[in-house]
């Protein structure tokens, strides 16, 4: 009797003996997964974001915005601040553009964060005529030449022609699409009864400077800068720019208000044109309205400019240079 209670006494130490043993493995098991788990987590964006004071909301939503391993550690290297966030969420938001938006931002706090994306998209955080970009005539229709961007003296359109008389004043080129395109138009608008004439189109280099110069002479460089490109910086240059009038009403002064002009906005991106220098927009465009000067950039282009309601150097520095 006293030897089965001691082999009994002797089976319940061992029982207890493993249980605490697989107890230990357990336990330590799951407070090595745990150890690593918790090492594994500090390795993340999630957690170094935290670490660098954002709340963990806050950081979900940078890692949803910000996806590259690039992006989010130029987000870390930068002061907290969660104004980066909202940056990213406009919808024209470059990355390449984030210092700069900063430090727009930083001068010019009153400014909505939308048009703070606008500016420094379009360079305008940039004096005029003081960085100057090389337009990519690659682009063909797209190409963009404004006050930062540049043509060489010696870019000339191919395929150029002359705008037949029935709808263009003598001499008037430009180049062979964006002439189909118009002709086109021409006919769609002659149907509304308005009859269109094109009275400036093409104007190569020298005939740019020599306008500039004459206005430099007469009204000095502030003016002339106001009226007209300088050399190289005109669109005019491009042979995708034409300057439209109706026949009844060639007055710059009262275009705007034209019977042609609302039909221009309404339907010129259906032919691949779109209005330049729109009204309330020269801190984009850098120019002050002109409701006659119409760009040819193809339809897909057009309607995209058309739709969103963008300038062309919005469309421009988001869907080209971004690309
Ligand atoms: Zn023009």
């Amino acid at each position: 009797m006293a030897k089965r209670m001691k082999i009994k006494k002797q089976a319940m130490q061992s029982l207890i003996i493993i249980g605490v043993i697989i107890f230990i493995v357990i336990f330590g098991l799951a407070f090595g997964i745990n150890k690593y788990k918790e090492y594994k987590y500090k390795q993340t964006y999630e957690y170094k974001l935290i670490e660098h004071g954002y709340d963990l909301d806050v950081a979900k939503e940078f890692l949803k915005y910000f996806k590259e391993d690039e992006e989010i550690e130029k987000v870390l290297s930068l002061p907290r601040n969660e104004l980066i966030l909202n940056l990213a969420k406009e919808k024209y938001y470059i990355y390449n553009n984030l210092d700069r938006y900063l430090a727009y931002q930083e001068k010019n706090k009153d400014k909505e964060l939308k048009d703070i994306v606008a500016i420094v998209n379009v360079n305008r955080d940039y004096e005029f005529y003081e960085h100057d970009i090389d337009t990519d005539t690659s682009e063909g229709n797209l190409l963009m030449v404004n006050k930062y961007y540049k043509l060489n003296s010696d870019f000339e359109p191919s395929s150029l022609v002359t705008i037949n008389s029935q709808y263009a004043y003598a001499d008037n080129q430009i180049t062979e699409e964006a002439n189909d395109a118009y002709v086109s138009m021409w006919h769609a608008a002659k149907e509304a009864d308005i009859q269109l004439i094109v009275n400036s189109s093409y104007r190569n280099y020298q005939d740019q400077e020599d306008v500039y110069k004459s206005l430099k002479q007469s009204k000095g460089e502030r003016e002339a800068d106001k009226v007209a490109a300088r050399p190289g910086y005109s669109e005019h240059q491009s042979g995708l720019a034409i300057d439209v009038f109706e026949i009844h009403n060639q007055l710059t002064g009262t275009f705007q208000d034209s019977p042609a002009y609302a039909w221009l906005k309404e339907n010129a991106y259906k032919y691949g044109f779109i209005e330049r220098y729109p009204q309330d927009k020269e801190y984009l465009t850098g120019y002050s309205a002109e409701s006659w000067h119409w760009r040819y950039v193809g339809l897909e282009a057009a309607k995209v400019v058309h739709d969103e309601e963008i300038t062309y150097d919005e469309y421009y520095a988001y869907y080209i240079a971004n690309k």
